[in-house]
């Protein structure tokens, strides 16, 4: 196995950083009076939030038995990703990875830093050859790998995560962010083996509070503490935070949704045997379907003309659509426009 020195794979200026750390928020008080920050002494979000999370990395760490220093959090997975290629990848310079397809988010941060990405292009099942990812890291030595599973927009998922991790001398970023749906394993329990790995997940999907704009980072405590080396002071606003930790204290309500979506799952799929339009359907460990039709444009148009906004992936994805798992009452909707 290779050996890690994370800070020989950080940016030089990044490791010169000193962290702006909150006075406030690195000590313990009783009843303090707060004079400060510069804020009003009215209102009732008159205060700087937590910059640190403590409440929701702690809640966190015992829901997933991880250390608090191993969490860290984002305005959304997609600050991390653009914390992370910031952390590694040296404009102009480096090289980030990628498969292909995956999520457009990767290319969009790698290019605003001038980042060259790679694409690993994946089979026609989306899978990734063994093969074809070690001659690429032969011909390049990519700085960072975004490896994505369950993968939007395919939705399958990458079975043995650690051939990666073992041949990979950067970072693997295994993006998690639909990971809840699936019953593959989480790649967190391999956190402690291999120091270059990075887990991102998020509040977007399952948890259902996309509107609050938060991401999970779990990584070794150097990496963590990089990321709020480089991260702006108060990434989370406090109503977030309040929202996350609700969610939090409230995992029943979590569970029944998640149930009643995979249930909505089934209830699709059966539905869609009726579809004459529906070519194939293929395998998915997501909250939705990656669909190829015959003529998945023309699909697109009508279902848009009744209000049914799916997510085109045709031409890239030759005739096929993205189509995310409603309510019974959106999924109704969808199989009916489909049907006319
Ligand atoms: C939706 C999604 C995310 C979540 O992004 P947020 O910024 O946390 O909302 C991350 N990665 C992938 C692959 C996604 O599809």
């Amino acid at each position: 196995m290779k050996q890690f020195n994370i800070r020989s794979l950080v940016r030089k200026n990044i490791l010169e950083l000193k962290p702006y750390t909150s006075f406030r928020d690195q000590n313990e008080f009783d009843n303090p009076v707060l004079l400060d920050a510069n804020e009003s002494p009215f209102g009732e979000y008159n205060r700087y939030p937590d910059s640190t999370h403590k409440e929701i990395r702690q809640k966190l760490s015992q829901l997933k038995n991880i250390s608090a220093e191993q969490i860290a959090l984002g305005n959304g997975s997609d600050e991390l990703i653009d914390l992370i290629i910031r952390i590694f990848c040296e404009p102009k310079e480096d090289s980030i990875m990628m498969m292909d397809p995956s999520f457009a988010m990767y290319a969009f941060y790698a290019s605003i830093n001038e980042n060259k990405v790679i694409k690993l292009p994946l089979n026609e099942d989306f899978e990734i050859e063994k093969q074809e990812f070690l001659s690429i890291i032969n011909k390049v030595q990519p700085k960072v790998f975004f490896l994505c599973s369950p993968n939007n927009p395919t939705g399958n998922s990458t079975e043995d995560i650690e051939f990666f991790l073992q041949n990979f001398s950067g970072i693997v970023v295994a993006d998690e962010a639909y990971i809840e749906f699936s019953n593959k394993k989480s790649s967190l329990e391999l956190l402690e083996k291999y120091p270059n790995l990075i887990v991102l997940q998020t509040f977007s999907k399952a948890w259902g509070i996309a509107g609050a704009r938060v991401g999970i980072a779990y990584a070794s405590k150097e990496i963590i503490q990089l990321m709020y080396t480089v991260k702006a002071p108060y990434n989370v606003n406090a109503l977030s935070q309040q929202f996350v930790l609700k969610s939090l204290e409230n995992l029943d309500q979590f569970r029944q949704n998640l149930d009643n979506i995979n249930a909505e799952k089934e209830w699709l799929i059966d539905e869609f045997k009726a579809i004459e339009s529906i070519t194939k359907i293929y395998p998915t460990d997501a909250n939705f379907f990656l669909i190829e039709f015959n003529d998945a444009e023309n699909i697109y148009n009508k279902l848009l003309d009744k209000e049914v906004l799916t997510s085109k992936r045709t031409p890239y994805i030759p005739n096929c659509l993205r189509i995310n798992i409603g309510n019974r009452e959106e999924n109704i909707q969808l199989i009916q426009a489909l049907k006319n």
